[in-house]
């Protein structure tokens, strides 16, 4: 009897989703309200699979950093509870919003509790009381990726933070208004260069399907420590299912069955527990800020390995 490993099954998989991305014509749009990211070319295409033992396989542009952007917000949402715990949830919910990812309109119902912790005005939240808990929620961010991609050159695009500050005020108005309700603690220009940077941080395939490996090993570090009990570690796979790309999540968990987040850098991570982290990226975004090859490519991973949470 032969018996295929999921294992040695991963490259041959890659290499056709490939092929069919290259094939496919449309492919959106570079997000151009952060003018340093308009130039990316959106028939760039890269991906990597990590498996929970950190082998990676990987295809096309899977070296290539590229700005992580909303990616991030996975990593801070754990760092943060992994430090206060269930406390976090008083602050910010775990419901999809149904509204664009930078979107004010709930919050004023809402009284300044965001939905969840991927919208922007949630992931401000996050970083603001990561921020308060490490005394520095970007360099906390930065050394998590650092460690666990194995990667020491990883870093921040300080152009491409800059270029977000001086087209945030979007983020600005945000941040504000949740001020308002008490729901920040620092000082609201101190948020948004924390917040800016941590976007910012420029990092490939390779590295964020290893960053992401945590959540496929329940919370387990890839040095083996814990960062995160298995019921936290649940949390975020949880609202990265139901929260992860914004007001196309119902879409994605029935395409691609996998927790995911996407960034407008053209990145989505996804996780399948016990199994595997996969990261995709492609410049070219839909009207809702979600990678067109990245979602293409990951509704056809699923549906070549058969892996899915469902
Ligand atoms: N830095 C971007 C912003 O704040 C992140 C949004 C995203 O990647 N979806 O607008």
């Amino acid at each position: 009897m032969v018996i295929v490993t999921v294992s040695t099954a991963f490259q041959p998989v890659l290499e056709r989703i490939a092929e069919e991305v290259e094939r496919t014509p449309g492919r959106g749009r570079s997000a151009d309200y952060i003018p340093a990211l308009a130039a990316y070319d959106p028939r760039r295409f890269g991906m990597a699979v990590a498996e929970p033992d950190g082998t990676v396989h990987g295809v096309g542009d899977w070296r290539e950093p590229f700005s992580a952007q909303s990616v991030t917000k996975v990593y801070t949402l754990a760092l943060d509870l992994a430090r206060e715990g269930d406390a976090l949830w008083e602050h910010v919910g775990r419901e999809p919003s149904g509204t664009p990812f930078n979107s004010l309109v709930q919050l004023e119902y809402e009284d300044g509790i965001p939905r969840n912790p991927f919208i922007n005005a949630g992931a401000l939240v996050v970083t603001d009381r990561l921020h308060t808990r490490s005394g520095d929620a970007a360099g906390e961010l930065l050394a998590f990726l650092r460690a666990e991609s194995g990667n020491p050159g990883l870093d921040f695009d300080l152009e491409v933070a800059a270029s977000q500050g001086a087209h945030g005020d979007r983020n600005a108005a945000l941040a504000h208004f949740i001020a308002s309700y008490g729901n920040i603690d620092n000082p609201v220009p101190v948020l948004l260069d924390q917040y800016f940077r941590q976007c910012s941080v420029a990092a490939s395939c390779a590295d964020l399907a290893l960053a992401t490996g945590f959540l496929a090993r329940h919370g387990i570090r890839a040095d083996g420590t814990r960062l995160l009990s298995r019921s936290q570690a649940k949390q975020v796979n949880a609202v990265m299912l139901t929260c992860g790309t914004y007001d196309a999540a119902g879409d994605f968990a029935s395409r691609v069955g996998l927790p995911g987040k996407s960034g407008v850098g053209g990145g989505i991570v996804a996780v399948a527990p016990d199994r595997c982290t996969v990261c995709v990226w492609g410049p070219g975004l839909d009207k809702r800020g979600n990678s067109v090859a990245g979602v293409a490519a990951l509704d056809r991973f699923a549906a070549l390995t058969g892996l899915s949470v469902f």
